[in-house]
């Protein structure tokens, strides 16, 4: 936590002439840029079709980024008869850290079956997920033995599947996790000697444009996913994971800030191909 404003806060102030420091005006500088970076996004991107793609491999640090950062597309490759697996790589336990009445254990065993259920709404088959269940909140602090040991299980898994492309979120996603997950997977690769295509989605990069820009620049594909006919589906498949959408009492705030969670909701999905 910060004692002092940041600069871009302070910038943010004197633009909005001071509204930015309320909670809703700093809930509309959000929603301006993400529509902005929406429109930024569109101009540089092509439709996204599963193409050539006959296995996906997705591969999700937590449970819930599957749905949140690509349900949409896994449901259409569902539907495309792509043969699709996920891997959900940490068992999300640490969701809730200090809950009175919730340990990390119980928490992961919500989660995996709040995964289950988003699955199943998305039209993946049960047998198709992995559970690595490695700790929650450990990734990126992972080194030398520990990393190696989750990386072979990834390299198995990919070796198994031989995917054509792998559904990812960003390398540099705003969250040591995922950025340590995408490391995992690249070590994986190297390991298993393959070199299928890997499309980057957005999670916390979605609250961050700074983050954005790079891929935006440098991707050599920004491929757009539009689903107005699927929406329903996806946000289904979002509701599902009702531990991270609503408080679990005694707290009152929810895990996934609900400005962010709607933001997922939208029926548009951007996947980076570098
Ligand atoms: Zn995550």
């Amino acid at each position: 936590m910060h004692t002092s404003k940041s600069t871009v806060s302070k910038i943010a102030g004197a633009v909005t002439l001071g509204w930015s420091d309320s909670p809703k005006g700093r809930q509309r500088i959000r929603a301006a840029v993400s529509r902005t970076v929406r429109a930024a996004l569109r101009l540089r991107s092509r439709p996204f079709s599963p193409g050539a793609i006959g296995t996906a491999l997705v591969v999700a640090p937590h449970p819930d980024d599957e749905t949140l950062g690509c349900g949409g597309t896994v449901a259409l490759l569902a539907r495309s008869k792509v043969r699709l697996f996920v891997a959900f790589i940490t068992d999300g336990g640490a969701s809730h850290p200090s809950h009175a009445l919730y340990t990390p254990g119980m928490i992961a065993e919500i989660r995996k079956a709040e995964a289950k259920s988003a699955a199943a709404i998305l039209g993946l088959e049960p047998d198709r997920l992995f559970f690595l269940d490695a700790k929650d909140g450990t990734l990126a602090g992972l080194h030398g033995k520990g990393k190696a040991l989750i990386a072979a299980r990834v390299a198995d898994m990919i070796l198994e599947t031989k995917p054509d492309a792998i559904l990812l979120p960003c390398r540099r996603d705003g969250s040591s996790e995922h950025d340590a997950a995408f490391l995992i997977v690249a070590d994986a690769l190297a390991r298993a000697g393959l070199r299928p295509r890997l499309l980057e989605f957005p999670i916390w990069a979605r609250r961050n444009p700074l983050l954005l820009l790079k891929p935006m620049l440098t991707s050599r594909i920004i491929w757009r996913h539009a689903f107005p006919q699927m929406r329903d589906l996806k946000t289904m498949a979002i509701d599902a994971y009702a531990s991270q959408l609503r408080p679990i009492a005694p707290e009152g705030t929810p895990a996934l800030p609900p400005d962010l969670a709607s933001e997922f909701c939208r029926p548009e999905e951007f996947l980076f191909e570098q």
